[in-house]
């Protein structure tokens, strides 16, 4: 059936929100719908499959249960609470828009005036405002993105995620049902997440079949046809120096950096640290499209380490109480785990 005929289109809505029906998740910010929670569990899942998100909104929200905790938290506990998810420019924006919220008395009430808040880009806009506040606007995520470009067989290679969501979003635009704008929004979001998924989609069991070209094409699983970004590989080297029972953190301060607020091993030519000690472990990590090897050497505080540790105010001494409550991006508390054995092997005493 083509999706070009009226009737059609509202064949395809009644389709989707049948099945929605049928398999919506009892998710704790659908059974619980406010505003504020509708905002975590967006900018949470982006970037984060659901399942990994859960316990963290959970425990987000026992901690932060409105604007005004998250706006007046202390923002090493907000990172604190998102330690393990990545992105963290994901909580100090919901920081932001917390206070900024806070400071004006009340929330935006349409996609316009949400995008003019800090971290809300048109995706998270429209979603808050097709659900809260009915506005007729379509959610142009990855998932909405494959399932449009599927729909109609869109065989064009885009240059990424972006650009293919500038030419498909009038397809979801178009397939938007006006009357019910938040909960088709969450039916498309969820067809592509459960049946429309990436490398395997689930024709047989899908809702839409009838109204899909690519399935009767039989080339959905190629669609849509995203150009890769190319893989970078770098190198960085990290110290690993203790004394009396703490190690070395270095807090990111780098403005813009994912990783800001968050403490890792120092990077010592940076600090002006010596970069020698016995190698501990070389380790691998990705941050976008960047594939980093990390060479970790260890060794006992000098007196030269000592200096620069008492006179550079980025870094801190962390015992192994200190370690748990500070917020270390998720490889680094990893690394530091899987090596405290082999690095206490290496100390001398
Ligand atoms: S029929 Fe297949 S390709 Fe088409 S929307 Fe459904 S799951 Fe996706």
């Amino acid at each position: 059936m083509q999706l070009s005929q009226p009737a059609n289109i509202l064949r395809f809505r009644k389709a989707l929100l049948d099945w929605f029906e049928t398999v919506r998740r009892p998710l704790p910010w659908r059974t619980e719908r406010t505003v504020y929670r509708t905002v975590v569990s967006e900018l949470m899942c982006q970037q984060t499959q659901i399942d990994t998100a859960l316990p963290y909104f959970e425990r987000w929200m026992r901690r932060f249960p409105g604007f005004e905790a998250l706006a007046a938290a202390d923002p090493d506990t907000v990172l604190k609470h998102w330690e393990g998810l990545g992105y963290y420019s994901r909580a100090r924006n919901l920081q932001r828009l917390a206070q900024a919220i806070v400071a004006e008395g009340d929330h935006p009430k349409s996609a316009k005036d949400w995008q003019k808040l800090p971290g809300i880009g048109p995706y998270t806009a429209a979603a808050i405002a097709s659900i809260h506040h009915a506005e007729p606007i379509a959610v142009v995520d990855g998932n909405v993105i494959r399932v449009c470009a599927r729909l109609t067989a869109d065989e064009r290679s885009f240059k990424n995620g972006t650009e293919a969501g500038k030419q498909l979003g009038p397809i979801a635009q178009s397939l938007l049902n006006p009357e019910q704008t938040g909960a088709h929004n969450e039916a498309m979001m969820e067809l592509g997440a459960l049946v429309c998924r990436k490398a395997n989609p689930g024709c047989l069991l899908c809702p839409v079949r009838d109204f899909c070209e690519a399935e009767s094409n039989g080339n959905a699983a190629e669609l849509p046809r995203l150009q890769r970004a190319k893989a970078t590989e770098e190198s960085v080297e990290r110290v690993w120096v203790e004394a009396e029972g703490s190690i070395l953190l270095q807090r990111i301060a780098a403005k813009g950096s994912q990783l800001q607020g968050l403490y890792e091993l120092p990077m010592p030519r940076e600090l002006g640290l010596s970069a020698k000690g016995k190698i501990l472990a070389k380790e691998k990590r990705g941050i976008g499209n960047r594939r980093i090897t990390e060479s970790i050497r260890y060794r006992q505080a000098d007196s030269a380490d000592l200096k620069v540790a008492e006179a550079d105010s980025s870094l801190v001494w962390a015992d192994a109480e200190k370690l748990k409550q500070l917020p270390l991006s998720g490889p680094h508390r990893k690394w530091i785990q899987k090596h405290s054995a082999a690095a206490a092997g290496l100390n001398p005493k």
